[in-house]
């Protein structure tokens, strides 16, 4: 078992997580930009770090949960013209590197080369499961890395995961978990206009929802995640829409799926309107409700 596991990031994901981590026996100190997510993890047992600097020192596993692309090169690699403000001038010789954020190949790649330099391992290990699979310690990790780094990875992830692939090499883990969500969101905008239909034709969603999870639109939405209030007591939707997954991160996710299919020429019709739901969703103010917010859009207004 690792020792000590730092953990950056505590937000809907990291907090579970790094919770799972403590379950597990294993020593962790956290720390986030707003102090409060860390010094609630204190009454789990964790040790509440202030600063960067204090959170690694003397951790064997760094772990990274942060919203994008551009905070994780940060905090790996410090912000622009600053590296000693960056992990790598601050972790100790052999400290495993874990980001499992969803971010762009790209940026994952450069964090792979700037650790190979300085002889560190370091996987992308993004995760799909939502907040529900991170509290219950099941989520999938797709990893991208060498065979040693992934086999390190292992040993560590079961505490906080069920399924544990190795996509390739690094970045590959970021693209197989973009292909995922730009499908998952496809399924989203699916779900949510088919229920909708079918409300606005005088059935019941609940009654659609079973009908859906016994045929051919079954799909892990409806199975874990519907999107209409009311139907799945424990669902973002029957809470208010409270995250969960945020709607400005598919956008993100999507964003990333776009990027990579300019990249390589592919045709990603779906996942472009998809992509367009999501932006003129948040424009109208729902970036911070969970993604399964998009049942709204479909919605006639009431007058
Ligand atoms: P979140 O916004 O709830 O949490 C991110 C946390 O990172 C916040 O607490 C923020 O304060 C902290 N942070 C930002 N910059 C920081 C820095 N420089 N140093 C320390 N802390 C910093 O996001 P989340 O929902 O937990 O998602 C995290 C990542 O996981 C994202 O990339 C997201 O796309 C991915 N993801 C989320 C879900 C989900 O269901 N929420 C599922 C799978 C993957």
């Amino acid at each position: 078992m690792a020792t000590t596991i730092a953990f950056i990031g505590l937000g809907n994901m990291g907090s579970p997580m790094a919770r799972n981590l403590l379950k597990a026996g294993c020593h962790v100190k956290v720390f986030d930009l707003n102090r409060e997510a860390a010094r609630k993890l204190e009454a789990d047992g964790a040790v509440a770090a202030a600063n960067l600097k204090e959170v690694v020192a003397g951790a064997d596993t760094v772990i990274t949960m942060l919203p994008a692309g551009q905070h994780v090169h940060d905090v790996y690699l410090g912000p622009k013209g600053k590296p000693e403000q960056g992990l790598f001038a601050m972790v100790a010789p052999g400290t495993f590197l874990i980001d499992s954020s969803t971010i762009d190949p790209a940026t994952a790649k450069e964090v792979a080369k700037y650790a190979e330099q300085h002889q560190l391992e370091f996987v992308d290990a993004p995760v799909s499961g939502g907040v529900a699979g991170a509290e219950a310690g099941t989520l999938t990790f797709i990893v991208g890395g060498t065979d040693s780094a992934f086999h390190r990875a292992e040993a560590v992830l079961q505490y906080v995961g069920k399924n544990i692939f190795h996509a390739g090499q690094a970045g590959d883990g970021q693209m197989a978990k973009i292909c995922n969500n730009l499908m998952l969101a496809v399924q989203m905008a699916g779900a949510c206009e088919a229920l909708n239909l079918g409300v606005e034709n005088g059935l019941d969603p609940k009654v659609l929802s079973d009908i859906m999870l016994q045929s051919s639109g079954r799909n892990w939405v409806l199975e874990l995640y519907n999107p209409c209030p009311g139907v799945m007591e424990n669902a973002p939707a029957s809470k208010g829409y409270q995250p969960g997954f945020m709607s400005k991160l598919m956008l993100k996710d999507l964003g990333l799926g776009m990027d990579a299919a300019l990249h390589s020429q592919s045709a990603v019709p779906m996942g472009t309107l998809a992509r367009n739901l999501y932006a003129f969703h948040n424009a109208n103010g729902n970036e911070l409700l969970d993604f399964s917010s998009l049942f709204e859009f479909y919605q006639r207004q009431q007058k």
